[in-house]
């Protein structure tokens, strides 16, 4: 897409530091990285996110995953990774092209924090199963 940040990146408008491409993906380093490592990696078909992603272009890109994370791991040797993804702008997405965040972890101090508060209580299983009762109607 003409007016997009990462398809620049990936025809080369807009440098960046890339550490794999194929066909299909290209990785690069996160401009303001959250740890050591911080990648992002990315399909080169435009799609805006998670829901607009045709599952060839998912499969490949995870394919891909493995590989760019274990060469962060073979070079820094974090004890642990997070990978996100943002999908829209509530969620936190402020570039809209589909993107996977590889951010490796070292210890409690390595500035990133990831605090999960559960909200089992409001969650019941007669709840839940009526929860994944809509969802599989829809898939
Ligand atoms: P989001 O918030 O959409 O999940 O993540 C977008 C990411 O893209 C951010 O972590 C941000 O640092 C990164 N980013 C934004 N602009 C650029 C850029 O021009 N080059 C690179 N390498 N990363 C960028
Ligand atoms: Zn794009």
């Amino acid at each position: 897409m003409s007016d997009c940040l990462f398809c620049k990146i990936i025809d080369g408008q807009i440098p960046s530091l890339k550490v794999y491409e194929d066909e299909q993906v290209f990785a690069f380093m996160d401009i303001m990285p959250l740890t050591k490592g911080h990648t992002l990696l990315i399909p080169k078909t435009h799609c805006k996110d998670l829901f607009e992603m045709p599952e060839e272009v998912a499969r490949n890109l995870y394919a891909a995953a493995p590989k760019v994370a274990n060469a962060i791991k073979a070079a820094f040797n974090p004890v642990g990774m997070n990978t996100v993804n943002n999908n829209g702008e509530a969620a936190g997405q402020t570039v809209f092209h589909y993107h996977l965040h590889l951010i490796p972890r070292y210890d409690e101090t390595d500035g990133l924090q990831v605090k999960w508060n559960s909200r089992q209580a409001e969650f019941p299983t007669e709840v839940l199963t009526a929860i994944a009762g809509q969802i599989k109607e829809n898939i």
